[in-house]
């Protein structure tokens, strides 16, 4: 029988690490960490299903922690221990941050290398050697066709969120990687879903993994209200705003199609009186970075964004997702509503269909195996917000609550007693001036549409 892996120190992982853990608020790991961890320090090559939310970033960078600071790596100049992979900047920052977390006790060397900026600084962060390394594909290839870096001692590599990779037509760039890495090697593949050209990456480049998987992707988690609202195409920018307007929107992320789409929409809504920003992949990095920054800090509200830009935004406190449109593929509909709901909390998610659009929401409907009601805008009613729509929340930036992702939800990790997963407005950490919704507002809002996870 095996043997349960309810504490962080019964997985074996270093003092240095548990006491990171510790000083973050995580009281347990989350299944997929309870799975994946003994994995990878038992130095298996790993598939690794799950969604983000899950805390599937921990679930690799924790173990591979573990070994480097057991000594196993030591890289020589221009060379990293191990390589971590993600589609996009956003990501590979947000893993660069949780690495930096995880090992504040101890001396790890790291290095960010993603486009949209210049490479100067990246080629001198890694020119003494790393141990671990996180890049985009794309400035990875870049750096390593100057001689700027070498793959030859990497021991450990991770591809992070692979289907997105494909999405984004990495799939080459990612096998010319992996065929300069060294035979010798730990691989881990991590994916929210496995298209078949994501198992034959696997097939080729990993050696008898063991699949670890939480909760299937088509799967959306269960916290998350989802509302589908039908809306002629012509009136969804009135309808969005009254959204914002009315409904308890802590920071709300709203979906379009396309770029220029997010950049119109953003602008109506300043237009709005709303404070809003766009980010997708036509912004400078600096924009970017700005946007997200400002959205974290709670200084911008509501985030127009296309679906690759969003990839890999974190942050915990996302009270909404709003589809304006509905995506092309029904999986990106489990991806961008996963950006609510994050780290134990509760969210909703609110969808936006068109005429033109109904084929999309069926095909989602059946990924996910569940039907909306189709109930008409007119007949739902619309909960009454305490302040006139999403302001400023000084008191309450990056306050990250710190509860159980992709599980049970329940109280935070931190234990703090002001935050149930039915507040959707705040994080733990600002329980001074919590509004603090109870279990009728939670059926008030249900007036507003159905929930149907
Ligand atoms: P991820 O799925 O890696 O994007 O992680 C989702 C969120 O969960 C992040 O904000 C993490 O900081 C948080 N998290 C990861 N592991 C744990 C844990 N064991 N307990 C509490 N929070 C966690």
């Amino acid at each position: 029988m095996k043997a349960k892996m309810n504490n962080f120190s019964d997985l074996g992982l270093t003092e240095a690490i548990l006491r990171a853990l510790d000083a973050e608020g995580y009281s347990k790991p989350t299944p997929i960490q309870a799975k994946a961890i003994p994995v990878v320090l038992d130095n298996r090559d790993m598939v690794g299903i799950a969604q983000t939310g899950t805390g599937k970033t921990a679930a690799f960078v924790l173990p591979i922690l573990h070994q480097i600071i057991n000594g196993l790596y030591r890289p020589s100049r221009g060379c990293c221990g191990a390589l971590i992979l993600a589609p996009t900047r956003e990501l590979a920052m947000q893993i660069h941050e949780s690495v930096q977390t995880y090992s504040r006790f101890v001396s790890v060397t790291t290095a960010l290398l993603i486009g949209g900026v210049k490479p100067h600084k990246q080629i001198k962060s890694i020119a003494r050697g790393v141990d671990i390394m996180i890049a985009t594909p794309g400035r990875l290839e870049d750096l390593e066709s100057s001689d700027a870096l070498s793959l030859e001692e990497t021991k450990i590599v991770v591809l992070d969120e692979a289907d997105q990779m494909l999405d984004m037509g990495f799939i080459p760039a990612i096998r010319r990687i992996m065929s300069k890495l060294p035979r010798q090697r730990q691989t881990m593949l991590l994916s929210a879903t496995m298209p078949k050209q994501i198992r034959h990456l696997a097939k080729d480049f990993l050696k008898n993994p063991a699949e670890v998987s939480v909760a299937p992707a088509s799967k959306p988690i269960d916290r998350i209200e989802q509302i589908v609202l039908p809306v002629a195409k012509a009136d969804k920018r009135q309808k969005l705003v009254e959204i914002l307007n009315k409904q308890d929107v802590e920071r709300a992320i709203v979906f379009t199609r396309t770029k220029h789409g997010a950049n119109k929409l953003a602008r109506h809504l300043e237009q709005a009186g709303l404070a809003a920003d766009a980010i997708h992949g036509n912004k400078s990095q600096g924009q970017r970075q700005r946007a997200l920054e400002g959205f974290k800090a709670g200084d911008i509200p509501v985030l127009v964004a296309t679906d690759i830009a969003a990839r890999g935004i974190d942050v915990d406190g996302v009270s909404h997702v709003v589809n304006f449109e509905l995506p092309n593929v029904p999986e990106v509909y489990v991806h961008r509503i996963g950006r609510t709901a994050r780290a134990g909390t509760e969210g909703v998610a609110i969808s936006f269909c068109d005429a033109e659009e109904r084929d999309l929401l069926r095909a989602i409907e059946k990924l996910i195996g569940r039907r909306f009601d189709s109930v008409p805008d007119s007949e739902r009613t619309t909960q009454s917000m305490p302040q006139n729509g999403p302001k400023k929340h000084a008191a309450n930036s990056r306050g990250k609550h710190r509860g159980k992702p992709g599980g049970e939800g329940g109280r935070s990790a931190s234990g703090s007693a002001s935050h149930n997963t039915r507040s959707r407005r705040r994080p733990a950490r600002s329980a001074g001036n919590d509004n603090n919704r109870s279990g009728s507002a939670s059926k008030s809002s249900n007036q507003n549409g159905r929930r149907w996870a």
